[in-house]
């Protein structure tokens, strides 16, 4: 099942830690780097840790190119590095 059918189901709220938090705490201003996020980019890529469909976020923002905040347990450089290395 994927991140869109999920939020779409009261069951999805349950999985997805994220509804639980301020939304800020996933778009921070200084994101860091590939290999050493900032303290926000964590505390947010900590919660994406404990998300049943980290691995259906991360698809999505990379199909629809979201280049800042934490989606899918990755910040944007980190996203940005997946891209170059599937070759998109
Ligand atoms: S991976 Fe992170 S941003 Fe995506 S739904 Fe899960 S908790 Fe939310």
């Amino acid at each position: 099942m994927s991140a869109e059918q999920l939020s779409r189901t009261d069951t999805g709220y349950e999985v997805m830690p994220c509804r639980d938090e301020d939304p800020e705490l996933f778009f921070p201003l200084n994101e860091g780097t590939i290999n050493a996020p900032s303290l926000q980019a964590l505390a947010a890529l900590a919660v994406c840790a404990r998300c049943l469909v980290q691995d259906a976020c991360l698809e999505r923002a990379l199909d629809y190119g979201e280049k800042i905040g934490v989606w899918g347990r990755t910040t944007g450089p980190q996203r940005e590095h997946i891209l170059q290395r599937r070759g998109r």
